[in-house]
C-alpha cells in the first residue's frame, strides 16, 4: 500500500500528485486562453493570414483564391524582393556561406560578408558604422537600454512603432511622450528634460499608418536648441525617400543632423530580415559590447544577407527605381483624390484611403479582393477609434494599368458602399 502510493507519487498519476495538478493548470490556462480569444473575435480585430503561395511581388497566387491577384499591401517598396539579381546573390551566399552560423556574432558567427554588409549600410546612410540585428524590432529593443541610464531623458512621438515603445520600456531612462508631430508639445517636454544628463528623441521617419513624414528639420532645430541628440526608425524610408533614397534625413536636408538611424532590411532593402543601427562609431562599439539582442541572438544568415548586399548595390548604382515608385505614388494619389477619396499623408507610397468606419473598411477591403485586388483595412486598436482605412501601399513594380485598376476598383467598391456618391 505504502510501495503503491510511493509508486503512484513518483509516475505522477492519482489524483493530487504532481502530473495530475499540472494537468488541471493546463485545463485552467485552455480555459483561459479560449476565453482570451474569444473577446479578439468578438471585439471583431482578429487578424487572419491570407496563404500565399506564389512569390512576393506586385502579381500573386493566394491559396484558394486563384492566381493574378494584384498585391496592394506588402512593403516590398521597390519590388526587391524577387528581383533576379538578388535572389541570384542570396543563392550564391547560400552556397558559399553555408546555411547558417550556429552562433552569435562574438562567438563565432561574424563572416566577412557582415562586415563588408555593416561597412556598406553605414556608407549608403554616410554614417561612421552600423551593426546588424536579426531584425529591426532588435535594433530597437536594443538600443535605448544599451544607451540610456536613468540619469539620462529620452523624448517619444506618442504614435512611434510598437517596438520603438518596447524598446523605451526596457531601459531605465526618464520617459516623455510627446503628441504627434506637434512640436510645441516636444519643445515643452525638452525644457522639462533638461534636468536629465542626456536628451535623446525619437522618432519614427515616417509613420506606416498613415503615410505621415516627421517634421524632422524643426526636430533638428529644437534638438540643437535644447542639446538633444535624434533617433529615427527609417523602416518606411530607407531606399526610396530622398533624392537618392538614403531616407527621411535626406529628404529633408538633415543628415548631418540626426545622431542615430535604424532601419529594417525587410522591407525596401530586399525584404528578406534584418535590421540595423548606423551611427557615431563609438555608440556602434558599446552596442556590440552591450546590446542584448545582439549579443544573445544567431547572426543573420548568409543567404538573408547576400540579399541586402545586393539590394544595397542595385540602389547606390542608380536612384531610378526609387523614382519610378514616386512617380506611381503620385499616379495613385492623385487618381484616388480625383475620385473623391480622402488619402491620408503626402507623396508617401503609403496611401490609407480614410473611410472612419471599421465595418465600412472591412467590407470594401473583402469587395476589392473579390475584384482581384488585395488590400487590408485597419481599424481600431490599430488605429485611432473613428479613424478605420484601407492600406494601400505602392510598390515601384506596378505597373501604371495596375494602378489603375486598383483606382477604378476602388471607385466602383466605394460606390457600392456608399464611401463616394
Ligand atoms: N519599425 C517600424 C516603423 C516598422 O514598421 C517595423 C516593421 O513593421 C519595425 C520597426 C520592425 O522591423 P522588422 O520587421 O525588421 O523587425
Amino acid at each position: 500500500m505504502w510501495r503503491g502510493a510511493v509508486g503512484r507519487l513518483l509516475r505522477g498519476s492519482g489524483a493530487g500528485s504532481p502530473r495530475a495538478a499540472s494537468g488541471s493548470a493546463v485545463a485552467q490556462l485552455r480555459r483561459r486562453l479560449e476565453s482570451e480569444l474569444e473577446d479578439i473575435r468578438g471585439a471583431g480585430t482578429w487578424k487572419s493570414e491570407r496563404i500565399i503561395s506564389s512569390r512576393q511581388g506586385p502579381h500573386l497566387r493566394l491559396e484558394g483564391g486563384g492566381a493574378g491577384i494584384l498585391n496592394f499591401c506588402a512593403n516590398n517598396y521597390l519590388g526587391l524582393s524577387s528581383h533576379p539579381e538578388v535572389i541570384r546573390a542570396s543563392v550564391e551566399a547560400l552556397e558559399k556561406f553555408g546555411a547558417g552560423l550556429s552562433s552569435v556574432r562574438f562567438i563565432c558567427g561574424t563572416q566577412s560578408i557582415h562586415k563588408d554588409l555593416e561597412e556598406k549600410i553605414a556608407r549608403f546612410h554616410q554614417r561612421e558604422d552600423a551593426i546588424l540585428y536579426a531584425s529591426c524590432f532588435d535594433a530597437n529593443a536594443g538600443i535605448f537600454e544599451a544607451l540610456l541610464t536613468p540619469e539620462d531623458a529620452v523624448l517619444s512621438d506618442e504614435l512611434n512603432h510598437a517596438s520603438i515603445i518596447d524598446g523605451i520600456r526596457l531601459c531605465k531612462a526618464n520617459k516623455y511622450r510627446y503628441k504627434h508631430m506637434d512640436m510645441q508639445d516636444l519643445e515643452a517636454k525638452l525644457q522639462d528634460a533638461q534636468k536629465h544628463r542626456l536628451r535623446l528623441v525619437a522618432t519614427d521617419g515616417a509613420f506606416s499608418m498613415d503615410g505621415d513624414i516627421a517634421p524632422l528639420r524643426e526636430i533638428c532645430q529644437l534638438a540643437q536648441k535644447y542639446g538633444a541628440l535624434v533617433f529615427i526608425d527609417e523602416c518606411h524610408a530607407t531606399g526610396f525617400l530622398g533624392p537618392n533614397g538614403r531616407g527621411t534625413d535626406e529628404l529633408l536636408g538633415v543628415m548631418d543632423k540626426v545622431t542615430i538611424v535604424n532601419s529594417t532590411l525587410g522591407k525596401a532593402l530586399g525584404g528578406a530580415a534584418g535590421g540595423y543601427t548606423t551611427g557615431p562609431k563609438p555608440l556602434i562599439d558599446l552596442l556590440r559590447q552591450r546590446s542584448r539582442p545582439y549579443l544573445f541572438s544567431n547572426s543573420l544568415p548568409p543567404a538573408v544577407v547576400g540579399c541586402a548586399s545586393k539590394a544595397l548595390d542595385l540602389l547606390m548604382e542608380s536612384n531610378a527605381i526609387a523614382q519610378s515608385m514616386a512617380a506611381k505614388t503620385q499616379r495613385f494619389r492623385s487618381k484616388m483624390t480625383a475620385a473623391g477619396f480622402t488619402i491620408s499623408g503626402k507623396d508617401h507610397p503609403i496611401c490609407p484611403v480614410m473611410l472612419g468606419d471599421a465595418r465600412l473598411a472591412a467590407v470594401m477591403a473583402e469587395d476589392m479582393l473579390n475584384r482581384g485586388i488585395y488590400v487590408i483595412g485597419f481599424s481600431y486598436p490599430v488605429v485611432p477609434k473613428g479613424k478605420a482605412r484601407i492600406r494601400v501601399q505602392i510598390s515601384a513594380v506596378h505597373s501604371d494599368e495596375d494602378i489603375d485598376r486598383c483606382v477604378d476598383a476602388f471607385t466602383q467598391v466605394g460606390r457600392k458602399h456608399g464611401a463616394l456618391p
